[in-house]
């Protein structure tokens, strides 16, 4: 099964994403991360992504297309099927995806977007936190760890809150993909793949929602 896993910034695509992939077992492969990653390891592709990803901006079509089409075409999504967090965030992204999974003999099963109210983003950004050592995410209210200061998944101690979460880069991001993200949201209705669940809801009613989806 290929998934796509659309929202706005803080929608809970990477909270929900750990759950579907868990029970789907398909390839979580989310655009953010491989940039987070790219940029601690100081790659080339890292040094690149940077000048983009401090200002909340968009890395250019070019990047990422070329990163998620390389990925795409690796054994094990082949293999298991996908689920791609926070990709396509451009139209060109999303035909270029479409010509991907052309070549590749492929297609998109679902896509689902998780619609939030642009206040709550805002508040459930600046709450996230991330472990240092394996990058699991909370929220200082709305998902603390179970055990105080101690990551759920890993059990290290240190969080940290992203350079882009900070106030001044959030609305700046939203206002940005959120003039992008509709015309994606029409192409994809269009093709009449497009699911649309309420992500206002806890996190466990999203996740109901999405499993009705996916069955
Ligand atoms: P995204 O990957 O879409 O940017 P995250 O999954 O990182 O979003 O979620 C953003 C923040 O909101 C995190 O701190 C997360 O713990 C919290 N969160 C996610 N889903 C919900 C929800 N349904 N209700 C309350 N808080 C949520
Ligand atoms: P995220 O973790 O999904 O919030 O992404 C963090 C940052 O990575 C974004 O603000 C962008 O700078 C960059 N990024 C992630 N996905 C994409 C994408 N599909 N297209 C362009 N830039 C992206």
């Amino acid at each position: 099964m290929n998934i796509l896993l659309m929202g706005l910034p803080g929608a809970g695509k990477g909270t929900q994403s750990e759950q579907i992939a868990n029970d789907y077992l398909v390839v979580h492969i989310a655009t953010g991360d491989i940039f987070r990653q790219a940029i601690k390891e100081e790659t080339p592709l890292g040094l690149e992504a940077k000048r983009y990803t401090d200002h909340g901006n968009l890395v250019p079509d070019e990047i990422t297309n070329g990163l998620v089409r390389e990925r795409l075409s690796q054994e094990d999504v082949k293999a298991n099927g996908f689920m791609l967090d926070g990709y396509p965030r451009t139209i060109q992204q999303a035909k270029a995806l479409s010509e991907n999974m052309d070549s590749l003999g492929s297609k998109i099963d679902a896509v689902i977007y998780i619609d939030v109210d642009p206040e709550v983003l805002k508040a459930r950004l600046s709450g996230r936190i991330s472990c240092g050592n394996c990058g699991a995410t909370y929220h200082k209210l709305y998902n603390p760890p179970k055990v105080e200061d101690t990551c759920d998944a890993c059990g290290a101690h240190e969080f940290y809150q992203r350079e882009d979460d900070k106030p001044e880069k959030v609305a700046h991001r939203i206002n940005l993909q959120m003039e992008s993200i509709q015309p994606i949201l029409e192409y994809y209705e269009e093709l009449g793949l497009l699911h649309r669940v309420n992500g206002d809801d806890s996190i466990d009613q999203v996740y109901n929602n999405i499993r009705k989806i996916l069955g």
